[in-house]
């Protein structure tokens, strides 16, 4: 069952500790040495937070598929709203990830698309007027956006294919078109719509506010992963905003490329997160439960899991390390960031499906955790561009030679 044990953690009084000594922290490598010491203590106060107020609670919200609005001004006492704007490091934020998805990553998802998709897209191709709007209530968590790309006829193929179309009539925008899978989709404030521009034919950015006539969104249900996130086929029938609803940044696609390359860099951080969570949770079953009178950590096979997902997960947060360090220094190109997201969630999906199998009968039901991982790694693999797209992006990068269409 889901106790404290299974979660990884031991009570003290009323609150769970998580466990420590004898056994070493996940984190081999010792990556949060590399953080200045304020951001280290930051670290080490927001995960805890996370793993004894967000970790537990967030099962049964997956299992209902249910969206933990309770939650929300917890996780923005802690600045999780607003780290794209809070000056941090591209390492802190990036761990931020790592520790939120190691906690639930429906709520990784939530935090990474706010930062760096919703918060992000306004404070670099926003209007003085869009920030002044929406970033404080954004990085209160007291807003929400979602970001609105992916079609129902165009997901790999989306920048060339994207057929929603924006239309300008006088003083406003008629947007009309259909977008799916659209994260937070139903409950959130606007939506930064993409669209195409009927006069010039540019796709171009749009804030459009979810109350408006003719926007329409429908949660999608029975996910096998993500399940807290809000997903939705979203229709726009005719929605008019006003001309200064679009963002003066975001008036051609290739504008937004840049934050789209960090965003797929954003999931190597939750693919580190979620194996992160696979051995945490792994090496408790592991240490609890017996068969043949000894517990499973004394068999050899169990042991070979133990340690391969330990060694996935380090060899996914360390490449993610290298990768903050030539963000940090304004060098990341798309194929760093396209190498980093296949590879990560390569490793994460294997180490899921070792941890799900060393549970035995017990990986199948999410009580003990391990089964909601399993498939939510399905989702790391395949948004920000699926694993195969971003393998290709990869290989176009070193051959010279594409193989996209
Ligand atoms: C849970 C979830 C949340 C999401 N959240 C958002 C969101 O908030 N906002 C948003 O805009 N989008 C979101 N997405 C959309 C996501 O980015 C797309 O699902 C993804 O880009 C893949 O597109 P697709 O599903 O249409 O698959 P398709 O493009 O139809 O691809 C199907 C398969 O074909 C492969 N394939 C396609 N083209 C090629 C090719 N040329 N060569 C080789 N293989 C190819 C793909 O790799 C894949 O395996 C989300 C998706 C999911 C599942």
């Amino acid at each position: 069952m889901l106790d404290e044990k299974a979660a990884g953690t031991v009570t003290s009084g009323a609150a769970p500790t998580r466990v420590l000594p004898p056994y070493p922290e996940a984190d081999l490598m010792h990556v949060i040495d590399l953080l200045p010491p304020e951001e280290r203590a930051r670290y080490l106060e927001i995960r805890e937070f996370l793993q004894t107020r967000i970790r537990a609670a967030s099962i049964e919200y997956w299992n209902r598929e249910e969206f933990p609005f309770g939650l929300l001004a917890d996780m923005a006492k802690f600045g999780l709203g607003g780290l794209q704007t809070d000056g941090s490091t591209k390492l802190f934020k990036g761990l931020m990830y790592t520790e939120v998805a190691r906690a639930d990553v429906s709520l990784s998802a939530l935090v990474g698309i706010h930062n760096e998709l919703i918060v992000g897209m306004i404070d670099e191709l926003g209007s003085p007027e869009q920030k002044r709007r929406w970033l404080p209530g954004l990085e209160a968590f007291t807003q929400l956006g979602a970001f609105a790309l992916t079609e129902p006829d165009h997901g790999s193929d989306i920048a060339g294919g994207l057929s929603t179309t924006a239309r300008r009539d006088g003083g406003e925008w008629v947007i009309n078109g259909a977008k799916r899978w659209i994260g937070a989709g139903t409950i959130a404030d606007f939506a930064l719509v993409w669209a195409r521009d009927e006069s010039d034919g540019h796709v171009k950015g749009f804030i459009v506010e979810t109350d408006r006539p003719g926007y329409s969104a429908t949660k999608i249900s029975n996910k096998i992963g993500l399940r807290i996130m809000q997903n939705a086929d979203i229709v726009l029938d005719e929605v008019r905003i006003p001309l200064e609803n679009l963002l003066p940044g975001a008036t051609e696609f290739s504008r937004a490329n840049e934050l789209l390359r960090d965003s797929r860099a954003w999931v190597g951080w939750q693919a580190a997160g979620i194996q992160l969570a696979a051995f945490d949770i792994a090496r408790s079953y592991a240490l609890e439960r017996k068969q043949f009178g000894k517990e499973l950590a004394r068999f050899q096979l169990v042991q070979q899991q133990l340690a391969d997902i330990l060694g996935n997960a380090n060899a996914s947060l360390s490449m993610m390390v290298e990768l903050a360090r030539i963000q940090q220094a304004g060098k990341l190109e798309m194929v760093q960031a396209a190498m980093c997201k296949a590879t990560t969630t390569r490793l994460a999906r294997s180490s899921v499906a070792m941890g799900r199998s060393l549970l035995g009968g017990n990986g199948i039901t999410t009580d003990y955790e391990m089964a909601k991982l399993f498939g939510d790694a399905e989702i790391l693999y395949t948004y920000e561009g699926s694993y195969e797209i971003n393998s290709m992006i990869v290989a176009r990068a070193v051959t010279g030679k594409s193989a996209f269409v």
